[in-house]
């Protein structure tokens, strides 16, 4: 499957892997590796907020999964396969 790219839908800054979030319990990971959720806590995070101004984001919060580039696409995809099952 094509790579899924990952980038704030308000500015467009791309997820790079990095580490750019921090829970309230004070740790911090990338969080497109758990879908959101702190691996340290376990806290789901529905809503991401994008990185500083200096790294080229925008610091506005979006919903996780308007992070998801082509997921429409995806989920498209899925749904034609299910309705060639029944
Ligand atoms: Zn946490
Ligand atoms: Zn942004």
């Amino acid at each position: 499957m094509d790579s899924i790219r990952i980038r704030c839908p308000k500015c467009n800054w791309e997820a790079d892997g990095q580490p750019h979030w921090v829970c309230t319990c004070g740790h911090d990971w990338d969080t497109f590796s758990t879908g959101g959720r702190c691996p340290s806590c376990g806290k789901q995070w529905d809503d991401t907020q994008c990185v500083e101004k200096k790294i080229g984001g925008c610091q506005q919060f979006s919903p996780h999964l308007d992070w998801y580039e082509n997921l429409d696409i995806i989920v498209d995809e899925v749904m034609e396969e299910l309705k060639e099952k029944v």
